[in-house]
C-alpha cells in the first residue's frame, strides 16, 4: 500500500531526499526574518500549504479545485512575504498528477499566471531575498512550465501501456479459448463419430455372430478399419495442433520441389526472436501453400525463397520462373490463396501476387514485440 508521505515525491523523478530539502527550504527563509509574530504567522502558513497538499491529493471532485486554491493563495503569501517560492513546485507536481483533463487544463494555466505573477512582483519591488536567489528562481519557473506537463504525460502514457497490456492478455486468453473450441469441434468430428460407428458396428456384429457369423466378420473388419482411420485422424490432429516451424517447413519445401524436380534456391537467414508462434505458424503455412501452388500450377522449373527479416517485418518471398499467374482468375479458382489472405489478415500480414519472370508471392508478417506470444501449442 502506498503510504502517505509518498505522495510528496513518487513519480517525480526526484529522489525523496532533494524534496527532503524542498520540507525543510521554507523554514529557513521563515527564520531568516526577524520578528517572532512573523514566524508564527509563517509556521501557520506552512502547515496550512501541507494539509492542503495532502488533503487535495484525498479529495475528489470540486474539492480538489478548493484545496488546490489553498495552496496557491499559500504560495503566493509565502513568495510576497518572505521571498519563497518554491511551493510553487509542490504545485506543478500535483497538477502534473491530475488525471481529469479538464482539471488539469484549468489548474496548468492558472498556476503558471499566478507564480510568474508573483515573481515579477517580486522582482519589481526589487526584494533581496528574491533578487539572491535569482538563478534558483529561474529554474524552478521553467520547472513550473515543464513539470505538470512531463508528469500529466508520463501518467497518460503509464495509463495507455496497462490497457495495452490488459487487452493484449485478453487477446492470448481469446485465443487459447478460440484453439480449445477448435480442438473439442475436431474431436467430436473425428473421433467422436469415429467411435460411435465402432460402437454400432460392435453391437450388430454382435448380434449376428450366431445368425450370420460371416456378416459378423464383414462388421468386425468395418470397425478394424473404422479404428485404424480414427487413429490416423488423430495423429493428424496433433500433428497440426503442435504448430509449425518455419524451419521444419523449409525441410520439407525442399523436399516436396526435390521431388518435382525443380531447382531450389534459399537465400536469407530468418531472424524469429521477436516473432510469436502463431504468426510462424501462419507464414509456414502461407509458404507451404505457395509452394505446393508453384508445382502444381507454374511448370517452373526453378523456385527461389527469400527470407528478409527488418526490425519491424519479416518478409518471405516464393518466386518462380514459370508460366505466371492470370490476375482475374487468381481468388476464384481455389482455396489456397484466398487461404493465405484471410490467415495473413488475422496476423496484420499480408500478401502480394507478383508477376514478372515467372510468379512471385510476396508474404509479409508484422514482427511481434508488442504482441503476446499466443500459446497455439499449449495443450
Ligand atoms: P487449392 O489451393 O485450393 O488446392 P488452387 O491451388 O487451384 O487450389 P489457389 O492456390 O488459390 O488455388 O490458386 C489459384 C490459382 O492461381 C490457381 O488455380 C492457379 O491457376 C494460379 N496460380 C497460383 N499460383 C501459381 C503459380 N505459382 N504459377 C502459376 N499459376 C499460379
Ligand atoms: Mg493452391
Amino acid at each position: 500500500m502506498q503510504k502517505w508521505h509518498h505522495i510528496f515525491h513518487k513519480s517525480t523523478g526526484l529522489s525523496p531526499y532533494v524534496w527532503v530539502i524542498f520540507y525543510i527550504l521554507p523554514f529557513y527563509f521563515i527564520f531568516r526574518s526577524s520578528s517572532a509574530d512573523r514566524w508564527v504567522y509563517g509556521i501557520v502558513m506552512i502547515i496550512i500549504f501541507f494539509a492542503c497538499y495532502v488533503l487535495s491529493f484525498k479529495s475528489k471532485g470540486w474539492l480538489v479545485y478548493f484545496w488546490t486554491v489553498g495552496q496557491m493563495v499559500v504560495s503566493i503569501t509565502m513568495t510576497l512575504l518572505f521571498g519563497y517560492m518554491y511551493f510553487a513546485l509542490f504545485l506543478a507536481f500535483f497538477i502534473g498528477n491530475i488525471q481529469k483533463r479538464a482539471a488539469f487544463f484549468t489548474l496548468y494555466p492558472i498556476h503558471l499566471l499566478t507564480t510568474i505573477v508573483s515573481i515579477n512582483y517580486e522582482l519589481i519591488m526589487r526584494n533581496p531575498v528574491f533578487l539572491e536567489q535569482l538563478p534558483f528562481v529561474l529554474v524552478s519557473i521553467i520547472a513550473v512550465v515543464l513539470l505538470p506537463v512531463t508528469t500529466y504525460n508520463r501518467n497518460n502514457q503509464d495509463r495507455l501501456q496497462g490497457q495495452l497490456e490488459d487487452a493484449n492478455k485478453r487477446i492470448s486468453e481469446l485465443v487459447i479459448m478460440e484453439e480449445r473450441q477448435r480442438i473439442s469441434r475436431d474431436l467430436h468430428d473425428t473421433l467422436g463419430q469415429r467411435l460411435s460407428l465402432i460402437g454400432l458396428k460392435s453391437d450388430l456384429a454382435g448380434k449376428l455372430i450366431t445368425k450370420n457369423p460371416a456378416q459378423a466378420l464383414v462388421e468386425i473388419n468395418d470397425v478394424r478399419s473404422t479404428a485404424r482411420s480414427a487413429l490416423k485422424e488423430v495423429r493428424e490432429m496433433i500433428t497440426q495442433m503442435r504448430g509449425i516451424r518455419l524451419e521444419d517447413e523449409l525441410v520439407r519445401v525442399r523436399q516436396l520441389l526435390q521431388a518435382a524436380e525443380i531447382e531450389y534456391v534459399l537465400e536469407g537467414e530468418p531472424d524469429l526472436s521477436h516473432t510469436s508462434l502463431i504468426t510462424e505458424n501462419v507464414l509456414s503455412m502461407c509458404m507451404k501453400e505457395a509452394v505446393t501452388n508453384v508445382v502444381k500450377h507454374s511448370g517452373a522449373s526453378r523456385c527461389r525463397i527469400e527470407l528478409e527479416s527488418s526490425r519491424t517485418e519479416l518478409v518471405v518471398k516464393v518466386k518462380d520462373n514459370g508460366g505466371g499467374i492470370g490476375g482475374s482468375r487468381l481468388y476464384s479458382k481455389g482455396h489456397g490463396l484466398l487461404g493465405m489472405r484471410e490467415r495473413l489478415e488475422f496476423v496484420n500480414g499480408s500478401m502480394e501476387v507478383i508477376q514478372d519472370e515467372g510468379t512471385t508471392v510476396v508474404i509479409k508478417v508484422p514482427n511481434a514485440s508488442q504482441q503476446p506470444d499466443m500459446e497455439v501449442n499449449a495443450q
